[in-house]
């Protein structure tokens, strides 16, 4: 009998773009969320008028997004608003040096020239490397479900020959001389949890999906596009179930039956999808089966990508001239994110990402008043042992005594609201293990045919989405996996 209902455990963006997908193929999904509010990482909270994003802010690729409608003939217009966003990022320096990454291609080279006019010609060439990896490594191999290794042998020419080995900062620095540009061209593997380092050149994709599609901001934050995609979902006829926690996957043989929650309750499904953190989902769903027992031991030796310091603040004014986003590098930078990715302690130093939502959308804070988030890339729990309940003020001190230094000068008198999303809380509110923001770090070797499965190679209709799986973290890289994962489901559906 062609399996015709589905459970998805978790609406992360990954949960809620698969189960899109499964609805607007005529299987009957139903979405279980354990938390209050759908969203996962894009989780929000309102505070005093302040409404706070907790996750994902730059929006990219947004076609990948709109494709979510157009299965059902739907336009996303309908629920969401996309506001462009103009300098995509504003980086800073220590040394006062200020950079503003734009998508104008003439202003870009302008804003390069003013660094070091000789590396005008560099950039243009990594441009066009940008280009070769978004074509081969995104729009070929981006939402192809590496289920066999033949698939990884047959990417592997294409591999070889970008120098997918290298590391994103290796391939830029051949480019591009200039110090400062070399950070300003290699950040980027940070926004999905990956060193600029040891994260394979072909992130540098990233580049070309930005320059290509745009950076973007949901009118009312990147809540109204969770929203959005939940009202998709429930017109579609599926149903989401708030509060709602599944303890355990159910299995008979090698198939998932149905999954029993925390409050003792059984539903049944022809097969279930995962959208929690995929340690959570071998070690603690299927920790009762071999299988379960034995991926968790293998996920267990594997590389984590760091964790995130999240300070969120509202302010009874809005800072002049600031950017949407901006990125203030600290004194170091290969230095510091090696010890971000290898522990043992905190840094002493950071570097910032700061949010400013209301210089987009001045709704997101009551009249005359601004809404913020800064974060600090910091290592794991598994690598660095923190006590983030007494460590946290005390770098939410350190942090805004810098952006009081370098940017909004009154900062602490005109604090509204403040508060604090540190590495424990990504473990206890998300069940992410150690701690980590964006799942199995993005190396070459945990990477397509080596990250966990789009479908469990042994409980054939259990399946995974969300940035543990293929392609990875960030908003285009897990509804990208939402359309692997629905392939091979609606595929195995059908068969
Ligand atoms: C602070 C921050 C900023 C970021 N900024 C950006 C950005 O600007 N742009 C970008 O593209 N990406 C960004 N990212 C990355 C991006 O947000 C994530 O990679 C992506 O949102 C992860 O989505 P996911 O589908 O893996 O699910 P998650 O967001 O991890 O959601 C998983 C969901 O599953 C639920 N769940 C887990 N276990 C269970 C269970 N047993 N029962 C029921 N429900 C369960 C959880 O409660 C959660 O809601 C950022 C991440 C963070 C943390």
């Amino acid at each position: 009998m062609t399996p015709r209902t589905a459970i998805v455990i978790g609406a992360g963006f990954g949960g809620l773009a698969l189960a899109i997908r499964l609805q607007s193929e005529g299987i009957a999904t139903t979405l279980l969320e354990a938390r209050d509010k759908p969203g996962g990482r894009a989780y929000v909270w309102q505070d005093q008028g302040h409404v706070f994003d907790a996750g994902p802010t730059v929006i990219t690729d947004p076609e990948a997004l709109r494709e979510l409608w157009a299965l059902s003939g739907q336009d996303m217009a309908r629920d969401v608003t996309l506001m462009p966003v103009s300098p995509f990022y504003r980086l800073l320096w220590p040394d006062g040096k200020k950079f503003d990454y734009v998508n104008d291609a003439d202003a870009l080279e302008r804003e390069i020239m003013a660094f070091s006019p000789s590396d005008l010609e560099g950039y243009r060439r990594f441009h066009d490397y940008a280009e070769e990896v978004y074509q081969e490594g995104y729009l070929k191999l981006g939402t192809v479900p590496f289920l066999k290794l033949g698939q990884m042998m047959r990417a592997a020419p294409a591999l070889v020959r970008l120098e997918a080995y290298r590391s994103v900062h290796s391939i830029v620095a051949r480019f591009i001389k200039d110090p400062h540009l070399r950070q300003a061209f290699s950040f980027h593997t940070l926004l999905v949890g990956g060193n600029p380092f040891s994260t394979s050149s072909i992130y540098a994709l990233i580049h070309a999906l930005e320059r290509r599609g745009g950076v973007w901001f949901a009118k009312g934050g990147t809540n109204a596009l969770v929203s959005g995609m939940v009202a998709l979902f429930e017109r579609l006829g599926g149903t989401l179930h708030l509060d709602t926690r599944v303890a355990r996957i159910e299995t008979e043989g090698a198939r998932a039956t149905g999954v029993t929650l925390s409050d003792g309750r059984k539903m049944q499904a022809d097969m279930v999808a995962s959208n929690g953190d995929v340690m959570h989902n071998y070690r603690d769903l299927l920790g009762h089966t071999g299988r379960g027992r034995m991926k968790a031991a293998l996920l267990g030796k594997q590389r984590w990508s760091m964790s995130l310091f999240v300070l969120h603040f509202g302010l009874s004014k809005m800072p002049e001239g600031l950017a949407h986003h901006t990125i203030l590098f600290g004194p170091r930078y290969r230095e510091l994110v090696t010890e971000i990715f290898g522990g043992p302690k905190l840094p002493e130093d950071f570097s910032l990402y700061l949010h400013s939502p209301c210089v987009t959308d001045p709704g997101l804070a009551p009249p005359g008043m601004s809404t913020h988030y800064v974060l600090a890339p910091v290592p794991h729990l598994g690598r660095a042992d923190i006590d983030w309940a007494a460590e946290g003020p005390r770098l939410a001190d350190r942090i805004f005594q810098s952006l009081e230094e370098r940017l909004i000068p009154d900062l602490r008198k005109n604090l509204t609201v403040q508060r604090i999303f540190s590495p424990t809380d990504f473990a206890t509110e998300l069940g992410a293990h150690h701690g980590s923001a964006f799942s199995i770090e993005p190396i070459l070797r945990q990477s397509a045919w080596f990250r966990p499965h789009n479908r469990d190679r042994s409980i054939r209709n259990f399946y995974i989405v969300g940035a543990g799986t293929h392609p990875g973290a960030g908003i285009p890289g897990v509804v990208g996996s939402a359309k692997a994962t629905a392939g091979v489901m609606i595929a195995d559906a059908r068969a």
